[in-house]
């Protein structure tokens, strides 16, 4: 299979960047002043994903500028990152209204360019930043309480990527415990960045015709750590 560069994949990221701009696929295209796509490098190994663009962020066009986005550039700089170093975006590309949680019809419009910019950036390790990226990104129901701090592999873009689970900023804004858990949680984020890529398991260890045969039911496709 032909492997994008990372400036063919960067000029895809443009052209997204264009489409979303004019996007009118949900009623939050009539409420907000501009689309927040995302911003950082377009070939990062590390990217964030948040829930929704607040006022600055709508006013600026920019994600995680107000004081979320402040403490999230606190913490990337204490594991020795900046910004220009990941790739952050959000679930919606659009504020909604107050600030309310995003509905499933918005989330519904907006996942696809959420995954097109996964595809493109073609991250090593994604990090979901409260309970809405969280349960979309990880396919489930569980709450970002039981399951932050603790990588798991899915397949998203069409990759195996780690995604990792935190707290959403603003959360921790709110809450010194919140905010202990965060950054012990981001205080990982070096060494799973360091970690091989995950494989499928056929690619590891070959199974063979003995062993195969000796399986009732068919091998799961991709092994989960
Ligand atoms: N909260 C988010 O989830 N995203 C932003 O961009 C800002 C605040």
């Amino acid at each position: 299979m032909h492997q994008r560069s990372a400036e063919e994949r960067r000029a895809e990221l443009v052209e997204l960047y264009r489409e979303a701009a004019v996007c009118a696929r949900c009623p939050l295209s009539k409420t907000r002043t501009r689309v927040v796509f995302g911003s950082g490098n377009a070939d990062a190994d590390l990217m964030f994903v948040g829930e929704a663009p607040g006022m600055h962020e709508d006013q600026q066009g920019l994600p995680f500028v107000g004081r979320a986005g402040q403490l999230l550039n606190t913490l990337l700089e204490e594991i020795g990152l900046s910004r220009d170093d990941v790739f952050i975006a959000n679930v919606l590309q659009s504020r909604p209204p107050g600030n309310r949680d995003p509905e499933p019809d918005e989330i519904d419009a907006c996942k696809p360019f959420l995954h097109r910019k996964i595809e493109l950036i073609e991250p090593k390790v994604l990090c979901t930043l409260g309970n809405f990226s969280t349960k979309l990104l990880t396919r489930s129901q569980r709450g970002i309480t039981g399951v932050h701090g603790r990588p798991q592999v899915h397949e998203l873009g069409g990759r195996l990527l780690r995604v990792y689970p935190l707290f959403h900023p603003a959360a921790a804004l709110r809450s010194t415990k919140t905010l202990e858990e965060l950054r012990a949680d981001f205080a990982r984020l070096p060494a799973l960045l360091e970690e091989p890529p995950p494989v499928p398991i056929g690619a590891v260890a070959p199974v063979t015709a003995a062993v195969a045969a000796e399986r009732a039911e068919p091998a799961p496709p991709t092994l989960f750590d």
